[in-house]
C-alpha cells in the first residue's frame, strides 16, 4: 500500500482509502466533504477576471500555480488538476502562449514519470523539483 497521497475528512480526520470518493460523504461521520476545487474558488474568480480583461498570460500563470498545488501532497485534488489542465491548454492555444504550454507539458510528463501517488522517494523528488520552479 502506498498512501503518500492521503485525504482526510474535514470533520473527524478519517483517512479516505484509494478508491473512496474524497469529495463525497465521509464513511465514518457522514459529513459532506468540500467539492473538488472548492479550496481555490477565490483564485478561479481572479483567473476569470484576468482572462476577461485580456491578461491571459497572467491568468495562465495563476492557473499553473493552482495546478502545482492541486497535485501536491496536501491537496491531491486530481479532478481539479485535470480541469485546470484543460483550462490552461485552451487559454494557451487561443493566445499562442507556447512557453506556458511547454511548462504544462513538462509538469504532466513529470507527473506521469513519477506515477504520482507512488512511493515516497519519488514524491520527495517531485516536491524538490516543484520548489525549484
Ligand atoms: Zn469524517
Amino acid at each position: 500500500m502506498n498512501n503518500v497521497y492521503t485525504v482526510q475528512c474535514i470533520e473527524c480526520n478519517y483517512i479516505f482509502g484509494d478508491f473512496e470518493d474524497e469529495f463525497g460523504k465521509c464513511p465514518e461521520c457522514g459529513v459532506q466533504q468540500p467539492a473538488s476545487g472548492s479550496w481555490a474558488s477565490k483564485e478561479l474568480e481572479q483567473i476569470e477576471i484576468l482572462t476577461a480583461s485580456g491578461k491571459v498570460s497572467e491568468a495562465v500563470d495563476l492557473a499553473m500555480e493552482l495546478l502545482y498545488k492541486s497535485v501536491d501532497v496536501e491537496y491531491g485534488d486530481w479532478p481539479f488538476a485535470h480541469n485546470l489542465t484543460n483550462m490552461i491548454r485552451e487559454l494557451c492555444e487561443k493566445e499562442n502562449l507556447t512557453s506556458q504550454i511547454s511548462q504544462l507539458d513538462a509538469l504532466w510528463k513529470l507527473i506521469e514519470a513519477n506515477q504520482m501517488g507512488g512511493d515516497r522517494e519519488r514524491t520527495v523528488a517531485y516536491e524538490k523539483w516543484r520548489n525549484s520552479q
